[in-house]
């Protein structure tokens, strides 16, 4: 009971909802205390060994059913989030030599965030997936193949079969469990380049599955030194008072910067939020008043160039705000 009681009430909450099937598996776990290993197998994320770590500060446990359109850069509104709370994405993995380090720097401060995963990049490395899922992160969904046009810029039946194909590989390498239809293990996606289009937010609401824009970002698809990326981000964060933050666990820069950044945020009083699926209805904040969607005047700019290309030319969406 000791273990029980270090950890918070939102985080019992979550073990219990992972664990409906398998109290016993919860009490075991408890049992265990802080070492945590047998919640650690069962995705509840392990235990935290460093007293002093930035750590989760709560876990925001969504229920997605009809769907769910959150981040400022794209929809006019988002999680509504305490002043300097921050929910850290990474999108485009997993990448052996980037994602496991990654994962390092956050195990290392017992931070829990959402990968936003490739398709054809979880099945071509399962094992990384699995150990995000092992270290308590949520996986969520990002195409199967993340097209240089966009799923906006393909037919619409082909955006849909990549958003299938997508979350039925990340499935299948994360938790081993065949997807078949519906509601994913975690229904959580974020369109590649943002460029989402009203067919698939319509299918995505249909499965229940929440789509995630983001609220700030560190500009990582643009060449820049680990220290820049950090002096850039954490000056938007102050701007923004935390939020849904985007990056790229595939980035060299991204990668380096992690560490420091974690550092950065504690040191700025800022407080980690973990997003997982569950029961809990969203609380939401709209917009403020005069909102227009940063991406969509993005893409307004590069679709017709995306367009005119042809497979296998470089990949401009990298520059868009992916
Ligand atoms: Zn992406």
């Amino acid at each position: 009971m000791v273990a029980l009681r270090r950890r918070s009430k939102a985080e019992i909450q979550v073990r219990v909802a992972k664990f409906l099937s398998g109290i016993p598996v919860l009490i075991a776990a408890i049992a265990l205390g802080a070492g945590g290993s047998r919640a650690a197998e069962n995705g509840a994320g392990p235990a935290c060994a460093n007293q002093g770590a930035l750590g989760v500060s709560r876990v925001v446990s969504l229920d997605t059913t009809a769907g769910l359109h959150v981040g400022l850069k794209t929809y006019p509104q988002t999680l509504a989030l305490g002043d300097k709370e921050v929910v850290l994405t990474f999108d485009d993995g997993p990448l052996p030599g980037a994602t496991d380090k990654v994962l390092d720097a956050l195990k290392a401060e017992c931070v829990r965030a959402t990968f936003f995963l490739i398709g054809r990049n979880a099945q071509a490395h399962p094992a990384l997936a699995r150990r995000e899922i092992a270290e308590g992160h949520s996986v969520g969904h990002h195409s199967w193949s993340h097209p240089y046009k966009t799923l906006r810029g393909i037919a619409p039946d082909a955006a849909i079969a990549e958003i299938e194909k997508g979350l039925a590989a990340d499935q299948q390498a994360a938790t081993g469990v065949a997807w078949t239809g519906g509601r994913p293990t975690t229904p959580f996606f974020r369109f590649p380049g943002f460029a989402d289009t009203p067919a698939a937010l319509k299918w995505l609401d249909a499965q229940n599955i929440a789509t995630f824009g983001a609220d700030v970002w560190a500009s990582d698809w643009t060449e820049q030194t680990p220290q820049a990326e950090l002096a850039l981000l954490m000056k938007r964060l102050e701007r923004s008072r935390g939020g849904i933050v985007l990056l790229h666990d595939t980035r060299k820069q991204t990668v380096a910067m992690i560490p420091a950044f974690l550092k950065a945020l504690k040191q700025g009083g800022y407080k980690i939020v973990h997003l997982t699926p569950g029961a809990t209805p969203p609380a939401l904040k709209n917009a403020p008043p005069g909102w227009t969607s940063e991406t969509e005047a993005i893409l307004k700019n590069i679709m017709p160039g995306l367009a005119n290309r042809t497979a296998g030319a470089a990949v401009p969406i990298r520059r868009t705000g992916e």
